[in-house]
């Protein structure tokens, strides 16, 4: 359907998630839908879904159980793509972005859980980078990302913070070379210099968090996913039996110390856990003044919990109206993003819209 229009549009790069069963690059998916009101949504193309798409004329139209709900828009299509690089490479197979308008890098686009089967149930990074996602760039030489990140500065878009995820390498050293050094050139090529937000694994020498604000980073997180200790040893076993979940927490609290309060963020994942469990994890987070990334479950294809249902609107609901309470109670918190973002609504909570 998106493949034989000739709409430009920021179409998804699957960059650390499969997401759609039997997705090539060359359907064009995008990577979200506009709902108006500034809020943006992911796109998963599931078979028996309740909503469906379709083409009116010029009107991208979105249907619930084939009656009329209302005329999406596409992303807008991302400014720093399209453009080659000295070594020959488009900044597309650089470039990541998350949601509609926040771009950054993915480092180190591997995990070393996978080879001791241990990876986290959820995760098809592996798959990703095997299939859809083989063309992205696996190296970030200081020269590749200091021109990808001048081609981001210069595009014209306003961007206030660039943000990196990362794979988890075998060991510290693997770290300081995989992602501390394209941390550093980013950090350099930036003119003028803003904020860069890091998701990665906590290093085992906590002294390395350190290391990390040294190199220009200015808020991070560490996503222990799951808060209940049972559920996050059977669902992340990598995690839990290489790291630990006593040790996760302490890594927290370290980087706390480094970055300040609600500088710091934790993800769990809603859907994984009962309810309780999810609203008690939450808490716990933001008591320790740290601030919360919330994300919805999605069943990605290839991975163990490929048939695991998402979770209804009913719960997302009460877990949404949980935290709306957390946020009253610790007005300190923010949001990493200051947008709506696609597989998270925490921004829509912090920003009111619970009520
Ligand atoms: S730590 Fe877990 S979520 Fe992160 S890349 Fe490895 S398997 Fe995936």
């Amino acid at each position: 359907m998106f493949a034989s229009r000739s709409e430009e549009y920021y179409e998804n790069t699957y960059g650390y998630c499969v997401t759609n069963r039997g997705v090539e690059r060359g359907h064009r998916l995008p990577q979200v839908l506009l709902l108006g009101d500034e809020l943006v949504v992911s796109v998963l193309r599931r078979e028996g879904s309740p909503w469906s798409l379709r083409f009116e004329g010029e009107d991208l139209c979105l249907y619930h159980e084939g009656r009329f709900s209302q005329v999406v828009g596409l992303p807008e299509a991302l400014p720093f793509f399209g453009k080659e690089l000295s070594d020959g490479v488009l900044t597309d197979d650089v470039i990541s972005a998350y949601g509609a308008v926040t771009p950054g890098f993915f480092l180190y686009p591997d995990c070393h859980y996978f080879d001791r089967g241990a990876q986290c149930r959820f995760c098809s990074l592996r798959a990703a980078r095997s299939t859809v996602a083989k063309p992205l760039v696996k190296d970030f030489p200081r020269q590749r990302i200091m021109e990808a990140t001048r081609h981001i500065q210069n595009s014209g878009w306003r961007v206030p913070m660039i943000t990196n995820t990362t794979g988890t390498p075998l060991d510290d050293e693997g770290v300081r070379r995989t992602v501390l050094e394209p941390l550093r050139a980013i950090h350099d090529a930036c003119d003028p210099k803003i904020k860069m937000h890091l998701l990665t694994h906590p290093p085992q020498d906590l002294g390395l968090i350190e290391e990390y604000k040294r190199a220009g980073v200015t808020s991070i997180a560490f996503n222990i996913e799951i808060y209940d200790r049972d559920l996050f040893a059977s669902i992340c076993p990598g995690k839990d039996r290489l790291y630990g979940y006593d040790k996760w927490w302490d890594a927290l609290d370290a980087a706390r110390e480094v970055f300040g309060d609600y500088q710091v963020y934790c993800g769990i994942i809603w859907g994984l856990e009962p309810l309780a469990s999810s609203m008690e994890g939450m808490e716990a987070i933001l008591d320790r003044r740290i601030g919360l990334a919330t994300n919805v479950f999605h069943a990605d294809p290839g991975t163990a919990m490929a048939r695991r249902p998402q979770p209804s609107v009913a719960d997302i609901t009460a877990l949404a109206e949980r935290e709306a309470e957390l946020y009253r109670k610790y007005p300190d918190a923010g949001t990493i993003y200051d947008v709506s973002m696609r597989n998270t609504i925490d921004w829509e909570v912090r920003n009111g819209y619970m009520g």
